[in-house]
């Protein structure tokens, strides 16, 4: 039988079971601790959901945790690009301050540093069981996997799916990359047991991680637990079982998504089959926008501007979804800024976790999810680039400074697995009120020099913090990256 419960969080006083643990936070379960599920997929867009607004695919499973949870439509990545956004992701820091930038590929020899702590670190510290199935990408080797940084199971790729010897489309030779990159390595633990050589291999992966995620559920269905599901669909080259090839309106795209919507589905099934889901916090999200020369193997950013690679809202803007019955009042859609660095201080005050020792920069968004009126956690975001503060966001209001950046617009994109050429995009001052205008598109500084202004002098606070390529500012905040053999 279950233990007595509360409504979670915030709850001081209210239950007699509460428990201040000596960092000052609250154990707010009176029973056993929430098991937490975190589903992150690779290059979906902003528009590639049906309760986003997709078309041509269905993604019921996903957008049922939307209509018995919560659904975030400012909700952003710290850098539009993989291994940044991971590194932020489980470590609830700009990517910029633990010192992980673009996408590290099989030469990298750098990798998470053992002085960060995960959301699996502080989950384990709490008696919770670890697993990660799928893309780790913060590091290859092996003071940088999964199992040194939190995690007791891992079953995945190290990096992302298309550093291989082969071309997006299958063909040999990958385009504009290294072909002396090996086969992809499917590690189990710290070992590599498999090889993902062929695009039949591809085919496998969303099926494969799954089946590890619910034996991993099944295996701790009387224990809390963290589940890190971070599928490598739908990045190129794209991957589907014979479950889903053809089935969508949509392509092979839209194919793989309704994979990746079988995939949440079989977790919600265990979920109930072992009567966890009201046991249980579940989160999907993006790690950034669609890669958009990819044409029609790539996703969709919905109304917004530009892509992956980028920071203008089509690269940093992803969808959020959150799920715990009971705890979260259903059918909510939350405009505020919220960012995937926050996830680590919200799961934290959901298990009663003290924070990392190193400092932060997410912030606790248990008030919103719990549908409090008023509460605005965050009320800005920085959007770094490769080291680039490119932009800041407050309120409405985004302010981008001057950068070149990489685009896609007035290029043709690629087809069926082959890329399109990029262009090279370069904006001034330009600000935007994303109120009334999400897709960037007309430039209102002149109109609002104030808020320029008040923009611009948290952009500097950002650069002295964080430090900024683009004016030359060393950061006082940046710690490093973890070094191979140091
Ligand atoms: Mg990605």
């Amino acid at each position: 039988m279950k233990q007595t419960r509360r409504v979670f969080l915030k709850s001081v006083g209210v239950g007699a079971s509460a428990i201040v643990l000596s960092g000052g936070r609250v154990d707010a379960w009176s029973g056993r601790l929430p098991n937490v599920i975190l589903v992150f997929t690779d290059d979906q867009g902003y528009g590639d959901l049906g309760c986003y607004g997709a078309k041509g695919f269905t993604t019921p499973n996903i957008d049922r945790i939307a209509a018995e949870g919560i659904r975030f439509t400012n909700f952003y990545v710290s850098q539009a690009v993989c291994s940044a956004s991971r590194a932020a992701l489980l470590t609830g820091c700009y990517s910029e301050r633990v010192g992980i930038q673009g996408a590290l590929g099989p030469n990298a020899v750098i990798g998470i540093s053992d002085g960060e702590e995960t959301i699996a670190t502080l989950l384990r510290k709490r008696g919770y069981a670890t697993g990660i199935f799928g893309k780790w990408h913060l590091g290859h080797h092996r003071e940088f996997l999964p199992l040194q940084h939190g995690f007791d199971e891992y079953f995945g790729l190290p990096y992302s799916n298309d550093m291989w010897p082969v071309g997006y489309d299958g063909t040999p030779a990958m385009q504009g990359q290294k072909s002396t990159y090996p086969p992809l390595p499917l590690i189990d633990g710290n070992e590599k047991v498999d090889e993902v050589a062929t695009l039949t291999d591809q085919d496998k992966l969303t099926t494969r991680y799954t089946e590890r995620g619910v034996r991993f559920i099944e295996k701790n269905k009387d224990k809390p637990f963290f589940l890190y599901l971070p599928h490598s669909m739908p990045h190129v080259p794209l991957g589907v079982s014979g479950k889903f090839s053809g089935k969508s309106a949509h392509g092979k795209y839209g194919d793989v998504i309704m994979e990746i919507d079988w995939s949440v589905g079989e977790i919600l099934k265990t979920l109930e089959r072992l009567d966890l889901n009201d046991d249980t916090l579940i989160i999907y999200a993006s790690d950034n926008g669609p890669w958009l020369n990819f044409g029609n193997h790539a996703g969709s950013t919905g109304p917004l501007r530009e892509g992956k690679g980028t920071m203008w809202e089509g690269g940093a803007r992803v969808p959020c979804v959150i799920r715990f019955p009971g705890r979260i009042p259903g059918a909510q859609v939350c405009a505020n800024i919220a960012s995937t660095i926050d996830l680590l201080p919200t799961i934290a005050a959901i298990a009663g976790s003290p924070l990392p020792g190193n400092r932060i920069d997410g912030v606790d968004l248990s008030p919103l999810l719990e549908g409090v009126q008023g509460v605005n956690p965050r009320d800005h975001f920085f959007y770094y680039y490769g080291s680039e503060l490119q932009a800041v966001r407050e309120g409405k209001w985004k302010l981008h400074f001057p950068h070149r950046y990489r685009s896609y617009m007035g290029v043709a994109a690629g087809n069926d697995g082959q890329p399109g050429p990029y262009a090279t995009g370069e904006t001034g001052l330009e600000l935007y009120d994303l109120e009334s205008d999400v897709g960037e598109s007309v430039n209102v500084a002149n109109k609002h020099p104030d808020v320029v202004e008040r923009l611009q002098a948290l952009g500097q606070k950002a650069r002295e913090e964080l430090g900024d390529k683009l004016t030359g500012t060393i950061g006082r905040g940046v710690r490093q990256p973890g070094r191979k053999g140091g």
